[in-house]
Formats: C-alpha cells, sequence, structure tokens
C-alpha cells in the first residue's frame, strides 16, 4: 500500500477509502444539497467528511471530485501531482473523458490490485497515461417527468452555464493518452509495490 494511502480513514473493513468517495453521516437524508456563488453559479455541495460516518463506495463526494480535478490531485490519496508527472486516469476502453479524478502512477498500480469494483471488470478496464488534461463541466439542465436528473457538458468555466444549470462534476480529457489494459500496464510499465 502507498504510504499516502495507508493514512486514509478506514471503513468498517478496515480498507482504507478513496478520497474521492462520498461519506454519510446517521442523520444525512440523502437530498441533494444546491447552492450557488460567482465563482461556479449553481452548483452542488456536500457537507460530508472523510472518516465520519459510512463511506459509499462507488458514489463521489461532488465537491471533493471537484477539487482533485481542478487541483490536479490524486483522487485516491489526495495529494498534489507533480505538474510535469505523469498521471494515470482508469475507466472504460476508449474513455473521451472521465468522471473519476486523476492518480498518481503508485495510487493507480494499488488501485486496480484491491479494489473489488476493478477488479471485476477485468479486461473491459483500461488505463490512459498522460501529463495533462483538459477540464469541462457536467451540469444538471433540469428534472425529466419521470423524475431523472437531465444533464449537460458544457465548457470549463462557461459563463452562461452558471446561470442555466447546476454544476456537479468536472470532467477530464487527458491530453494524447497512451492507453492500454489495466492488466498489461499492471504487467509492463506500471510502478511496482514492493511486498
Ligand atoms: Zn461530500
Ligand atoms: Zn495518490
Amino acid at each position: 500500500m502507498p504510504p499516502s494511502v495507508a493514512l486514509l480513514p478506514r471503513n468498517s473493513a478496515g480498507r482504507p477509502v478513496p478520497g474521492n468517495v462520498a461519506w454519510y453521516e446517521p442523520d444525512d437524508d440523502g437530498s441533494i444539497l444546491v447552492t450557488r456563488d460567482t465563482e461556479l453559479g449553481g452548483h452542488i455541495t456536500c457537507p460530508c467528511t472523510p472518516g465520519n460516518g459510512t463511506a459509499r463506495f462507488g458514489e463521489q463526494c461532488p465537491v471533493r471530485q471537484r477539487q482533485f480535478m481542478a487541483q490536479r490531485r490524486c483522487g485516491l490519496c489526495t495529494q498534489g501531482i507533480e505538474p510535469t508527472a505523469q498521471l494515470v486516469f482508469i475507466g472504460e476502453a476508449n474513455a473521451p473523458y472521465y468522471l473519476e479524478p486523476p492518480l498518481h502512477p503508485l495510487c493507480a498500480a494499488y488501485a486496480l490490485q484491491v479494489c473489488p469494483a476493478l477488479h471485476a471488470a477485468g479486461e473491459s478496464i483500461e488505463v490512459a497515461l498522460t501529463h495533462s488534461y483538459a477540464l469541462a463541466e457536467d451540469r444538471i439542465t433540469g428534472v425529466s417527468a419521470d423524475g431523472t436528473l437531465r444533464r449537460s457538458v458544457f465548457p470549463f468555466h462557461d459563463l452562461a452555464a452558471r446561470l442555466l444549470a447546476v454544476l456537479e462534476f468536472y470532467l477530464a480529457f487527458p491530453d494524447t493518452p497512451e492507453r492500454l489494459t489495466g492488466s498489461k500496464w499492471l504487467a509492463q510499465g506500471a510502478p511496482k509495490l514492493l511486498p
């Protein structure tokens, strides 16, 4: 386990909880909290604190997701990624963009080996290796009659979008990524975790 991952809060099973995972406290009724400011316009906020309550694996905290994306911080260990360093996105094959923040190569190698969801997805999981990425905004534009949220992708910091729609997540578009399956990367190029 990378040292920075060992410092993360744990779930009840003793597993380190990635920094982007949402936490729920017992009094949380699950409602979506919308607020507004001049920087983001309408946006979804979240009061959760890592380590308090129950971790919901598979669900990202929108506040930390946006921080990590915008500040080039690792979605697993939460630490910054050096401006010139290689970084890793994990997702489906040929994904045009990623909803999960970038990872340090060592953190990505660890996640691929221990995360049950990634392990179950097997060969359909691909890594995108790059040194930089561009951001866009995933915003909620309305609610359909059946209650599902309508969403659209807007340019990063788009002024009109701040008035029209509610920001939830940032999307990362990797610059000229090198793509390979997770298992091939682990076998060939990924940093090795010391036993
Ligand atoms: Zn949260
Ligand atoms: Zn990391």
